[in-house]
């Protein structure tokens, strides 16, 4: 095992490349880290955090709107743009650091530049001083995913969600493509900075994947906020001109935007990895394959993280690298669950869930008891904004569990991550029905829903 310099080499520093290097050279393995842009990755740089202050700053406007009804007078709030955007690239910054002394600590080698695979054992970096070899016994490709734009007619004038965070100036009129997680939250994020926002969806709802009352819902409620959500719409062409950015819809309409963000999808980032002439197979949009252990069709390489085009989530890149790494340094009993796993999606408001969809617990166990509610927030009956809150449960009839939980409403993330461990640990709604709420809470909705409602 010491022919190699190393036992476990990494390619890329984002959420599971870092954990996973973390906790090998914590557990004694000489680990190297090959990062060619900042450390953090997707998440801390581009994605989760970045895009999670700004929806904070956001949901300001709408505090400052409420806060009449409670008795406050505001001098007309107004956003500085500029001061926001700093603040969040200090933060961003120091975050940096922590994940530098976070793989320093226990003595991972870092390598600041970009890796490509050339061989079975053997990784050359690209870095500042020159071109450098090395060897491993293991290799780990955690290399992300990057933003995916169709080739239409101006599509050189689009941005993706990795320019948002950096808009200048800031865009009076967006114009948003796409009808999945970024294109939903930077609508709703940047109509709350103050945007004038317009989300075109070329289907018939947006959020494919969720449940379709909580799809339904969420487009109200984004209406509702001001957002010009329109489905069965999309670009045809764009044109630069000295207004800004003309969009041609397909049904011949025009729009004019100062920016364009297209949120069509991401795609695993693999290119000039080296993939091919090692021979690791690759799936759909260059995905790589791997099996339980996130190995590789080459036995000494493994994958994990959105690079494999799996659930591409923060808490699932992190919990594959624990696995990976128990796996190689460890035990091997480790596994990760893919069933249950909660998510929330950071639109205002927010929607979060964890299990199945209705069609799915339908399809999966047949009969299935629903129970829906839906109410003003009490925080909106003196603040006065049209925000409503909607919860569902999906109980499989015969056995009684609950199989799904579903809700929009404020910090509907907070509320779900705790009902996650109840569905995980196979909780029926007569369990449900025993726990006593918490009062006065919105949460508590979830445990005192009795009357079943229609399909
Ligand atoms: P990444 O974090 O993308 O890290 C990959 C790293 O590899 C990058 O730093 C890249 O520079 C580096 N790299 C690539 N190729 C090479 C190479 N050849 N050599 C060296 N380095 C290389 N998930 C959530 O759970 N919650 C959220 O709220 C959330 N919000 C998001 C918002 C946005 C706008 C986006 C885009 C994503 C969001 N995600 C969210 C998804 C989450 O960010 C990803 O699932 C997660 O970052 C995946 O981690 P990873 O380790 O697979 O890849
Ligand atoms: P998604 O896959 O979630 O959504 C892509 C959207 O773009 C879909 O509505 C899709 O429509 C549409 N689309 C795809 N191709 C085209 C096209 N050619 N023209 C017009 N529309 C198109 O991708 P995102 O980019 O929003 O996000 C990527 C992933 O990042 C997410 O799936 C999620 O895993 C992760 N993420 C997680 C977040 C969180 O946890 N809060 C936040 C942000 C991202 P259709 O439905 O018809 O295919």
């Amino acid at each position: 095992m010491h022919d190699h310099s190393f036992d476990l080499f990494v390619i890329g520093g984002g959420s599971g490349g870092v954990r996973a290097a973390r906790m090998a050279a914590q557990r004694g393995a000489r680990v190297a880290l090959a990062e060619a842009a900042a450390l953090g990755g997707t998440c801390v740089n581009v994605g989760c955090i970045p895009k999670k202050l700004y929806s904070y700053a956001a949901h300001f406007a709408q505090d400052f709107h409420d806060a009449a009804g409670f008795g406050w007078d505001l001098q007309p709030p107004r956003l500085d743009w500029a001061r926001l955007k700093a603040n969040r690239a200090e933060e961003i910054s120091r975050l940096n650091g922590v994940y530098l002394r976070l793989l320093a600590e226990p003595g991972v080698r870092i390598l600041r530049g970009w890796a490509r695979l050339t061989g079975p054992h053997a990784v050359e970096v690209r870095t500042g001083s020159g071109t450098h070899q090395f060897t491993a016994r293991h290799i780990l490709v955690a290399t992300g995913g990057t933003p995916d734009v169709p080739t239409f007619p101006g599509c050189e004038h689009v941005v993706t969600s990795d320019s948002m965070f950096d808009l200048d100036p800031f865009p009076r009129r967006l114009l948003v493509v796409g009808g999945g997680y970024i294109a939903c939250e930077f609508a709703s994020i940047f109509n709350g900075l103050g945007a004038r926002v317009t989300q075109l969806y070329r289907g018939e709802q947006v959020l494919r994947g969720f449940d379709d009352d909580i799809r339904a819902f969420l487009a109200a409620q984004t209406r509702k906020h001001g957002v010009d959500l329109r489905t069965h719409s999309d670009v045809r062409a764009i044109e630069k001109t000295a207004d800004g950015l003309r969009a041609e819809l397909l049904d011949g309409s025009t729009l004019m935007a100062d920016t364009v963000l297209y949120a069509t999808g991401r795609v695993p980032n693999v290119d000039g990895l080296g993939l091919d002439t090692v021979g690791v197979a690759q799936g759909k949009l260059g995905a790589i394959v791997v099996d339980e252990h996130y190995r590789s069709s080459v036995p000494s390489i493994h994958a994990l993280g959105d690079v494999t085009a799996r659930l591409q989530l923060t808490p699932v890149a992190l919990g594959e690298a624990m696995v990976l790494v128990d796996h190689l340094f460890g035990t091997g009993q480790r596994r990760l669950g893919y069933d249950y796993v909660p998510t929330a999606v950071f639109t205002h408001p927010n929607i979060a869930t964890v299990g199945f969809t209705e069609s799915q617990a339908r399809e999966t166990f047949g009969a299935v008891t629903l129970f829906r509610s839906e109410f003003k927030p009490l925080k909106q009956t003196l603040g006065g904004s049209p925000e409503r809150t909607f919860m569902k449960l999906v109980v499989d009839t015969a056995s009684d569990r609950v199989v799904g939980l579903h809700m929009v409403g404020p910090d509907a993330g907070e509320v779900v991550q705790g009902f996650a461990v109840a569905l995980k640990a196979g909780a029926t709604k007569a369990m449900f029905d025993a726990t006593v709420g918490i009062h006065p809470t919105a949460a508590e909705e979830f445990v005192t829903m009795r009357e079943p409602s229609a399909s």
